[in-house]
């Protein structure tokens, strides 16, 4: 599937890439649609797509077919994790142990695909070997599930903690299941309709229906003994959520403003409560290589598994319609396979 400018998503015939050096080439096994990836379509994408025509899609799992020169960690028939971006090494946030951040990220698309070359940086760093029980279409949740762990360790959420998490999309529910696995009590905001039942009948954690009420805010209080939590994240993007985030936060809490909200929002901060409450408010952004490493880890030893957010499976013909039943809220996470 290449993607030639907002919406414009055709599927083409490619040849197989070969491999230059440094590269890995694989074969597509699974390949999961992201909300990202809906934004992107809908309208571009300035850093994950500096150029088109291009390849599309992200979160992928696969099976190494062939190996360039120079290559020494990987053969065919290696079942891996390519992610999505790889660090320079070498700028000042890189160096400084925040390669999320690095001022040179090589993104990599092309997960809605029968192959993929791999370009040799992101060979370098960030693909990842998968142990034989791990399932394609598990692993494939490598990406999304790095940048919750990121977004988790932003706050250093602790065991015993109330965690607050606004949006019940994919990403709000790793959110509230790695807050979870680390034994944290986990409320989970979202809105009335098919997807929150989803969500509870997975048992993620507590849901409040935002719909309920127009004092959600209020609602967080009441069920944290009029405390309000240690930790809130928005996990929706849309600059009023951050602002119920800091509100649902309690003294000495953390806000995580993890979902992107669209260029030049503001939001409004009482500054008396920043200040006297002292809280701590962070920006979570993207993953690192060590991130996705343990996001394999994770699912590997059975700590997270995923499974119950892929809500549809389609064929690589469908891509199109798989991303208009996720901008239509109609799905969580569509499987594509090929
Ligand atoms: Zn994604
Ligand atoms: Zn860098």
């Amino acid at each position: 599937m290449v993607f030639h400018g907002p919406g414009d998503l055709r599927q083409e015939e490619l040849p197989v890439p070969e491999p230059a050096p440094g590269e890995l080439v694989v074969r597509i096994d699974a390949a999961l649609t992201c909300g990202t990836d809906v934004k992107t379509l809908r309208r571009g994408h300035p850093v994950m797509i500096p150029k088109i025509p291009t390849v599309f899609g992200h979160e992928l799992a696969g099976t190494v077919t062939a190996v360039g020169a120079g290559v020494g960690r990987f053969r065919a028939g290696d079942r891996v994790v390519a992610a999505n971006s790889a660090p320079c090494g070498e700028c000042r946030p890189c160096l400084a142990g925040r390669p999320n951040l690095c001022e040179d990220l090589l993104f990599v698309n092309g997960a809605y695909g029968e192959f993929i070359a791999l370009p040799p940086r992101l060979v370098a760093k960030n693909v990842v070997p998968l142990a034989a029980s791990l399932p394609a279409a598990r692993a494939a949740f490598a990406e999304p599930l790095a940048c919750a762990l990121g977004g988790i360790e932003r706050a250093r959420v602790e065991s015993g903690q109330t965690v607050v998490v606004f949006g019940h999309g994919p990403l709000g529910c790793l959110l509230g299941m790695v807050a979870a696995a680390r034994k944290a009590r986990v409320l989970l905001v979202g809105k009335a309709g098919w997807r929150l039942e989803r969500v509870r009948s997975l048992g993620i954690g507590e849901c409040l229906d935002a719909t309920r009420t127009d004092r959600i805010v209020e609602e967080v209080r009441g069920v944290t003994g009029g405390r309000g939590a240690e930790v809130a994240i928005d996990a929706t993007g849309r600059p009023e959520i951050w602002e119920q985030a800091i509100d649902a936060t309690g003294r000495g809490g953390s806000v995580v403003f993890f979902g992107g909200c669209a260029p030049g929002a503001t939001v409004r901060l009482d500054t008396r409560r920043a200040h006297y409450e002292e809280l701590t408010l962070l920006g979570a952004f993207h993953h690192t290589p060590e991130l996705i490493r343990r996001a394999v880890e994770l699912m590997e030893s059975g700590v997270l598994v995923p499974d119950g957010l892929i809500t549809h499976r389609m064929r690589l013909e469908a891509v199109r319609e798989a991303l208009e039943l996720m901008a239509k809220g109609n799905a969580l996470k569509v499987l594509i396979e090929t």
